[in-house]
């Protein structure tokens, strides 16, 4: 995009010219290019497409929009910091003049039925930040934080936070504001102070609201082009043992866009994504045993193991009952029941009885194929039996977790192993086939996850894809102001670790590992995630 700041045509006369393309002298400016379209095949997918803040009707209902001086936490930090528009200096956007007395609010829009129901994770603590900074580094007079609900300061450290707020002379109150209107330059605000149960009109120069962090606009039509769920609220669903799995295999997820997450746990989760997609483009470190198959999948013999679990099961359902039941079962020709059907003892006397008996379907009645199918399968394959003839059914964690009637929770379970025994009859033998991976990523999305992402693919050896939709990699840290929450020092300010991580990202690029797409999105995937066309910016 031509900026017309920085046009060399000064003034505009609005004929055209060549003077920046004669200028730069790296020839990259071609009046002529258009966005094009890329197809590129990666074996590993990263989202790290971030968050936005709530721009909906409640930040109207504090004020937002009416009165000058009612401005967001975000436009706050542009104020605070030295390449903001007022170049550090926090002025009230009516009159350019220095404020006095400022009101910071949590939880606007967010832990809220009406608009956002859950909590945005990490305002309570950059509030705390922000007021330090106004009162400490700009010497306003009167720093209020209100927190409408109970103040989280979670996360190594924070807490000290909260309590060098008060050290500072920060006023804390715990209430719900009401923006009454405006007098001489002043917000009108009257809230009741909950802890001291009294009702109070205060007058500020300026009110910053902390709105609810929420998913990028874009993040169902991005959800759609690489099919993955997401959750009710919009953000990435992610399997609840491990954060940074998505609803599809090879496709992970890094940072905020999975739901509000602060920079250093980004960067953690951005480690962790890198990680496993490493490992899912380089397959086949691990190699499988190999088992003949001797067991034929034809004519259908059926075999029922039911768990007690210990009394997690027993307890509750009848499993003697059970495994009667199972033994009426059409093709059930071997029903027991087992104390623990995950022990060895137990899978190797699953082992046993599929080679005794020929059994060329198996059944277990136990808890989640998620986290035990894998055992079962491999007491098969020892027993010479394909592997994906054997079923599992959750008669634990969907029935006896959840009914504590015996009656109910046995009949149930018996319906569950009806089904699944009906299930394996349409099974057939499957074999695994090993498939070329291509040793490339990519990651769509360049704030603090995306860049621990791609640099950790990059550092690996893994030819890395970086997308980003805007002309700029650093995501939501280039509008923070410098100084880190975790502690206000300047070593650990956040502008020299975002320009370390760009050194990094520059070397990387170097080497040609790592590609970076800025003004680029995804635009549609082919063949499961290997081929993606993506929209390269001119
Ligand atoms: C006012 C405020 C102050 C804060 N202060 C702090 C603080 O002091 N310390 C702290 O730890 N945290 C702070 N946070 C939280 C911090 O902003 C987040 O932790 C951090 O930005 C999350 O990083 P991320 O990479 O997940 O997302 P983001 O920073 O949001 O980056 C996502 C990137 O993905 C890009 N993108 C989005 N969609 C697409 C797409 N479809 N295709 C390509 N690119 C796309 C975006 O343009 C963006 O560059 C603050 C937040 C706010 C609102
Ligand atoms: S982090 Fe604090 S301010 Fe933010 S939504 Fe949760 S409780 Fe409210
Ligand atoms: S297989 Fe599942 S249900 Fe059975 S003992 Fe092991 S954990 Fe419990």
């Amino acid at each position: 995009m031509l900026d017309i700041d920085h046009c060399l045509n000064k003034p505009p006369n609005y004929f055209p010219c060549d003077r920046c393309a004669k200028a730069c002298d790296r020839n990259a400016i071609i009046y002529t290019m258009m966005p094009k379209v890329i197809v590129r095949d990666v074996a590993a997918v990263i989202v790290s497409t971030g968050f936005e803040l709530e721009k909906g009707d409640v930040l109207g209902e504090y004020g937002y929009g009416r009165y000058m001086d009612v401005v967001t936490s975000m436009e706050f930090e542009r104020l605070v910091n030295a390449s903001g528009p007022s170049s550090g200096v926090v002025v009230k956007p009516s009159t350019g003049e220095e404020p006095e007395n400022v009101l910071l609010v949590s939880c606007v829009g967010s832990r809220n039925n009406k608009h956002n129901d859950y909590c945005s994770g990490f305002c309570c603590t950059y509030l705390l930040k922000q007021g330090i900074y106004a009162k400490v580094l700009h010497g306003i007079k009167n720093v209020t934080i209100m927190y409408m609900n109970d103040v989280r300061t979670y996360g190594k450290g924070f807490e000290g936070f909260f309590d060098r707020a008060l050290k500072e002379g920060i006023n804390i109150v715990w209430g719900r504001p009401e923006i009454l209107g405006e007098r001489n330059g002043k917000i009108i605000v009257r809230f009741e102070d909950t802890r001291n149960k009294k009702v109070a009109v205060n007058e500020y120069d300026m009110v910053v609201l902390a709105p609810s962090a929420k998913p990028v606009n874009d993040m169902s039509k991005l959800s759609k082009i690489l099919s993955i769920s997401l959750d009710r609220v919009g953000f990435v669903r992610t399997d609840p043992t491990n954060p940074t799995l998505t609803t599809r295999p090879g496709i992970f997820v890094a940072g905020s866009a999975s739901g509000p997450r602060d920079i250093s746990e980004s960067v953690v989760t951005g480690l962790a994504s890198a990680i496993q997609a490493i490992r899912y483009a380089s397959p086949g470190v691990i190699e499988e045993e190999k088992y003949e198959e001797t067991i034929e999948p034809y004519p259908i013999r059926v075999g029922v193991f039911v768990c007690h679990c210990g009394t997690n099961i027993a307890g509750v359902a009848d499993v003697p009952a059970l495994v009667e039941a199972a033994k009426q079962m059409p093709d059930v020709v071997h029903a027991e029941d087992l104390q623990f059907a995950c022990a060895k003892s137990s899978l190797d006397r699953i082992t046993e009885v599929i080679k005794e008996k020929k059994l060329n379907r198996v059944v277990v009645a136990s808890c989640s194929p998620v986290t035990h199918l894998r055992f079962f399968q491999d007491a098969a394959r020892r027993a010479g039996l394909n592997p994906y003839l054997v079923e599992m059914t959750n008669i634990r964690n969907l029935d006896t977790w959840v009914h504590n009637d015996r009656k109910i929770a046995t009949e149930k379970a018996k319906d569950m192993i009806r089904m699944a025994v009906a299930k394996v009859h349409h099974m057939v033998p499957l074999q695994t086939i090993k498939l070329p991976v291509i040793k490339r990523a990519l990651v769509v999305g360049c704030g603090p996850a995306g860049l621990a992402a791609a640099t950790g693919l990059a550092g690996a050896g893994i030819e890395t894809i970086l997308v980003e939709k805007a002309d700029e990699c650093g995501g939501m840290l280039r509008r923070l102001n410098s100084l880190s929450l975790r502690v206000l020092k300047p070593e650990n300010c956040l502008i020299g670790w975002l320009r370390r991580l760009e050194r990094l990202v520059l070397s990387l690029c170097l080497a040609l590992r790592l590609r970076m797409c800025l003004g680029s999105q995804v635009t549609s995937t082919w063949f499961s995630v290997m081929v993606l066309s993506l929209m390269w910016g001119p």
